[in-house]
């Protein structure tokens, strides 16, 4: 991609934006800029931003920049407060993305000979839809078994002979469970996880138990679904889908854009959609754009794996803390499960963190003393703060069948 046809392409949707969405047109006249204005790819930080609560204030068809007849499908995102934030698509929007999908799996290594079981919800949620929609285009067969329903998803997979399986990481871990307790012998080869910021060692975890090769896939409704970016097998940082998006990254506090390498917020383009197109959408997911090249030899943007979301970022005593870099500390202890939950509560201000989390197997008194000093240890090496930490037994935290909650607020 060369800076004038980046640049072109970016002056084209500013120019849309402008004409048909007034949120768009009043920002820039407030920031006193043109679609005139931009000039080169760097000319794109003269730009406004758009945030979730745009979304929200123009629910449910204000960012729309075509004509609602135009429209073939709507998804919606579930706001945990209030109304949910909708997205809607063109024909040609949804052909686009399923090409996005298609050439995702590809990356990640799988074929038209593969069969693919969908375990990532149907309906409102893209995850469903959307890697349906891409193995489809793929022509893979498909399996749209939709999330949930695990001892379905089990006999769905043992007697179909399912080669890739589709859905949240936390789902694959709980999924691995089962198949390890009744002792199944499953085709499964490859696993396409996402819709939740996972680390490391639950990659290496959910690969040895399931014997599979597991890929980070990386979406958000708002700019289209799952299909932005993939890992492809060698797991050296996400391949972007450049024709469709441009990345940036900006310093969370202050929106100043960051330079190639550094970790920030990642915020999103949307380049060629019809339906809800966005300009400079801020995810809130942390990240940075990889420099040089991936050894598979394919060129483009890659982006790092997402440490975590910016709103899940907690500050204990001074000290930022990622979910993610828990799960990582948690999985180097030797005889925990990855099953977790962090009961975070506020004293006088203060916020307290305790990690929740399963000891792999029962144990007696003093096994359980011993894991829980040596998960305490861990957490303090790697997060350089000390947070609360209770052992429980396996299969007594609650398990999600699509996105995992990891962060409970207790009094
Ligand atoms: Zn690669």
């Amino acid at each position: 991609m060369t800076a004038e046809s980046r640049t072109s392409q970016l002056r084209t949707l500013i120019e849309k934006l402008y004409d048909r969405v007034p949120l768009y047109r009043s920002r820039m006249k407030a920031l006193g800029v043109t679609p005139g204005d931009m000039k080169s790819p760097e000319d794109l930080s003269l730009f406004p931003f758009t945030v979730k609560q745009d979304l929200r204030d123009a629910y449910p068809y204000g960012l729309l920049a075509c004509d609602r007849t135009e429209l073939a499908r709507l998804h919606a995102s579930s706001g945990t407060t209030g109304k949910p934030t909708v997205v809607g698509y063109t024909r040609k929007d949804l052909d686009a993305w399923a090409g996005a999908v298609r050439d995702c799996m590809k990356t990640a290594g799988i074929r038209s000979d593969d069969i693919v079981q969908v375990a990532f919800g149907y309906g409102l949620f893209t995850g469903g839809l959307g890697i349906h929609d891409g193995a489809e285009a793929l022509g893979a067969t498909v399996i749209p078994a939709s999330g949930g329903f695990s001892e379905r998803q089990l006999l769905l997979m043992k007697d179909l002979g399912t080669t890739v399986i589709a859905c949240t990481p936390s789902y694959a871990l709980h999924l691995a469970d089962l198949i390890e307790e009744r002792g199944l012998k499953l085709n499964l080869r490859l696993g396409i996880f996402g819709a939740e910021p996972w680390s490391e060692e639950l990659r290496r975890k959910i690969e040895r138990r399931l014997g599979i090769t597991a890929v980070d896939i990386y979406g958000l409704s708002e700019v289209m679904g799952p299909g932005v970016a993939i890992e492809c097998p060698r797991h050296e940082g996400l391949h972007l889908q450049d024709d469709l998006f441009h990345a940036e990254i900006i310093d969370p506090e202050t929106g100043t854009p960051l330079p190639e390498g550094e970790e920030g917020e990642l915020v999103l383009t949307t380049l060629g959609k019809e339906g809800m197109p966005l300009l400079r959408y801020r995810t809130r997911d942390i990240t940075r754009i990889l420099p040089g090249r991936c050894s598979c030899g394919r060129e483009g943007t890659r982006i790092a794996r997402i440490r975590g979301r910016s709103d899940d970022m907690l500050i204990i005593r001074g000290v930022n803390v990622y979910p993610s870099q828990i799960e990582t500390a948690l999985g180097r202890v030797e005889g925990l499960s990855l099953h977790y939950l962090l009961e975070v509560s506020d004293r006088q201000g203060l916020k307290e963190l305790t990690v929740c989390c399963e000891a792999a197997e029962r144990l007696d008194g003093d096994g359980t003393a011993l894991l829980a000093e040596r998960s305490r240890q861990e957490l303090l090496a790697l997060l350089g703060v000390r947070v609360g930490f209770r052992l429980v037994g396996p299969g007594s935290l609650s398990r999600s069948e699509g996105k995992a909650v990891r962060i409970r607020n207790v009094a």
